[in-house]
């Protein structure tokens, strides 16, 4: 089973003085800065799935993670230099290219034609690439009983319509690639609204020459739900297939997925949930802990605002921010009490969120420092600073370690089930 994670231009600087808080003058983005990939010594991922979306910054707010000069320096070079990835140490990294259906969900069509993601798929380089897709939200299987009894008057046109319009792109997909014989391996995407529209499209994607099929719109599925899907399409599986999950992250599930079929998947929750979710920021092996905020003074949005306002006496949040940082330094070695750490914490708190305690999930990690014992490149060199919720070169660096660690689960999980890696875009065919 092979793990991909999705590119949003995520690097850090290793420059950075954590102590200081600055970073080498003449350090230059992306050049001088690090992906996950040239930060850790042995595997996280088992390759990178790149957006269209992303690289053209259509995505909308937020999705412009390549400059004009990134864009066209992908397009010359290709994915795997510009990635830095070529040789690299953890052997081979798969490149997947994608459009980023979820960026354009809301419109009535694609925004692409088969003919420029063809183009730019076999100008980066790509191992494999995605078929171009329009995402069916709804999930409602009980559409598929009228429909497969002959009347399809309950499933709405738009929905109908989006599954026969990722087929139709689908086709010309799989002509275009095959006519031009270009390298890039096809990977037709199904999508549907419950187990039998999903095995109707993955049939249909057979029928035109797919081997490689990939599941859309299955994110907000429940994994009961996806398993439903992922039988049905079994049941109309030829041997040979192999089946591929958009943006699945279900580690208790991955023994059931690969006897579905399953031979990789790609999420980002992991580097996401560093600094998106309310509690669950670092992984370990067995659990997770929350991050401990300190955010800086300055900087921060919601606390700028404040001082402004003078409901914050920006001089006496700064002496609470300082604390907190001493403190969970002495902290770290073995100077200091949890105690008097923790209520640091809550002074700090009580000024930049006072509307939460999270004194409890605090004391959790500062009892278990997980850091400590975390034997990846990021703990070794970050020390306590990993757990830290204040800044990107932070917040990323624990994303990072989350993506690690995830991968030494996911590795666990298989194991466990004796499913060994299969490598998901190495076609017999090729
Ligand atoms: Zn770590």
């Amino acid at each position: 089973m092979q793990y991909f994670l999705p590119d949003s231009q995520d690097l850090v600087d290793p420059s950075f003085d954590f102590t200081k808080e600055n970073r080498c003058a003449d350090r230059l983005r992306h050049r001088d800065d690090q992906y996950a990939h040239e930060v850790f010594s042995t595997r996280a991922f088992d390759g990178i799935l790149v957006s269209k979306a992303i690289v053209d910054g259509t995505g909308g707010a937020g999705q412009a993670r390549y400059t004009q000069a990134q864009r066209r320096r992908l397009l010359r070079e290709g994915v795997r230099a510009f990635f830095r990835a070529e040789e690299h140490r953890w052997g081979p990294l798969t490149f997947m290219g994608d459009c980023g259906a979820f960026s354009y969900v809301k419109a009535d069509a694609p925004p692409y034609t088969v003919d420029e993601v063809v183009e730019f798929y076999d100008r980066c380089g790509f191992d494999c690439g995605i078929s171009v897709d329009h995402v069916i939200l709804e999930h409602r299987p009980e559409w598929e009983d009228d429909l497969f009894a002959g009347d399809e008057r309950g499933v709405p046109a738009a929905v109908r319509g989006r599954q026969q319009l990722t087929l139709e792109l689908a086709r010309e997909f799989f002509t275009t690639i095959k006519r031009d014989r270009l390298r890039v391996m096809p990977v037709g995407v199904a999508q549907g609204w419950g187990p039998r529209s999903y095995a109707h499209a993955a049939r249909e994607l057979q029928e035109i020459g797919y081997r490689y099929i990939a599941l859309g719109g299955v994110v907000p599925l429940k994994t009961p739900d996806l398993l439903r899907c992922l039988e049905a399409v079994h049941a109309i599986r030829r041997p040979e297939t192999r089946i591929h999950l958009l943006g699945v992250t279900r580690i208790a599930a991955v023994s059931a997925f690969a006897k579905f079929g399953v031979v990789s998947f790609d999420s980002t929750s992991p580097l996401r949930q560093a600094f998106k979710d309310d509690k669950d920021n670092y992984y370990t092996l067995d659990r997770t802990y929350s991050a401990i905020r300190v955010p800086q003074v300055q900087g921060n949005f919601r606390l700028e605002a404040r001082v402004r306002s003078g409901e914050v006496d920006q001089d006496l949040a700064r002496a609470a921010e300082q604390r907190c940082l001493q403190r969970l330094a002495e902290y770290d070695a073995g100077a200091r009490a949890i105690k008097s750490v923790l209520e640091a914490l809550r002074a700090y708190e009580l000024i930049h969120d006072p509307r939460t305690d999270r004194t409890e999930i605090y004391r959790e990690a500062l009892e278990a420092k997980p850091w400590k014992t975390c034997p990846c490149e990021v703990c070794k060199q970050l020390g306590h600073h990993v757990i830290l919720f204040r800044g990107a070169e932070r917040n990323r660096r624990r994303g990072f370690h989350n993506v690690w660690t995830f991968y030494q689960r996911l590795r666990r999980g298989l194991a466990a089930t004796a499913v060994l890696a299969t490598p998901a875009c190495a076609s017999p065919a090729r």
